[in-house]
């Protein structure tokens, strides 16, 4: 029978879920979700969400709702989307007692190629009955396929920066593992990252003219270091339409979304043509994504040949920057290091 999925953006309303920094998970869920059930929708993949805005599910309503999608047939892969809390880093996959961990272990894998760091995948038991899972929500689905998946640590610096950064390629992870497991024809999004080979003639300049970025964002998106560039040569390019689209809900301050996208009120006011600091509920706010020049922190992987120095010139910081915010007290780095790098 052909799989059916429903997604689940973990907390809401009331319950905010883990909170650091000001960034609740009941938003980053939401945010990953609904992007999610959206590429769904456009790969022709039958799906349903249990909310899509910032309302409240008690633990007896919401596997109800997602029941009353589908249906309680193992035909149903329910994704139940979290962030993690507690001091740990990279992703994790809970699977129930009555699943094999296919899925889960695709789905991390899918994660892990897409640049975060898996941790594990598992089952978790109800300490008073060893027969029964841990969470509620692949209890009280006894026959799906329910799945959690922690896209990451929100008390986690570097993991922060990577959610708010990347989540649209750990959501595209997601759906990329469902669909193969399902037997769905996955296509990834046409309009995200490209590719662009250089021909006899092009210089940064032009190229980056093509496609509405400065050359300082070319040379980012491809670190590059210096203004040279051959024929035949692939860059990677990207445009406009790459920004982020958030729809404002009740309770949301500039503060509040600037802090949920890792950007500042200024930028979020700049990209919008905001002349105030007032926002309307549903109205709908472009937010910058990397890439574009607006995030102030990246998480930059650690290659063979990297210094502090050469890091700190790549992203146009300094090395003592780069040291404090990641507690760094001498000047080795290892080959795979992540640091968080402020631009
Ligand atoms: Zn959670």
């Amino acid at each position: 029978m052909a799989k059916k999925i429903v997604i689940d953006p973990g907390h809401g309303g009331v319950d905010s879920g883990a909170v650091s920094n000001n960034v609740k998970e009941k938003d980053l869920t939401l945010m990953i979700s609904k992007y999610m059930y959206d590429r769904f929708k456009e790969l022709g993949v039958p799906v349903s969400i249990t909310r899509d805005s910032d309302i409240t599910l008690s633990p007896d309503v919401r596997p109800r709702e997602i029941l009353n999608k589908y249906g309680n047939g193992s035909d149903v892969i329910v994704i139940s989307n979290h962030i993690n809390a507690g001091g740990g880093e990279g992703a994790e996959v809970i699977y129930a007692l009555r699943n094999n961990g296919m899925l889960a272990n695709m789905i991390l894998k899918a994660l892990e190629d897409a640049g975060q760091k898996g941790r594990k995948v598992y089952q978790k038991r109800l300490p008073s009955n060893s027969s029964k899972d841990y969470y509620y929500i692949m209890r009280n689905t006894p026959n799906n396929e329910t799945l959690i998946v922690e896209y990451g640590f929100i008390d986690n610096a570097k993991d922060l920066v990577k959610i708010q950064s990347n989540y649209k390629d750990y959501a595209e992870a997601v759906i990329k593992a469902v669909c193969e497991y399902a037997g769905y024809k996955y296509v990834p999004l046409n309009n995200n990252i490209g590719t662009y080979v250089v021909k006899k003639g092009d210089t940064l300049y032009s190229i980056s003219k093509k496609f509405n970025l400065s050359v300082d964002e070319l040379k980012m998106i491809n670190n590059l270091t210096s203004n040279n560039i051959s024929i035949g040569e692939v860059l990677k390019v990207s445009n406009d339409s790459n920004n982020n689209v958030y729809m404002v809900k009740k309770g949301d301050t500039l503060y509040g979304i600037s802090k949920m996208f890792n950007t500042s009120i200024d930028e979020l006011k700049k990209l919008n043509n905001l002349e105030s600091d007032i926002l309307s509920i549903g109205s709908s706010l472009l937010i910058p994504i990397m890439g574009e020049g607006n995030i102030d922190k990246v998480v930059h992987k650690v290659v063979k040949g990297d210094t502090l120095w050469s890091i700190a010139r790549k992203y146009s910081t300094t090395v003592s920057a780069i040291k404090s915010l990641n507690n760094l007290t001498s000047n080795l780095l290892s080959i795979g290091d992540e640091l968080i790098v402020p631009r």
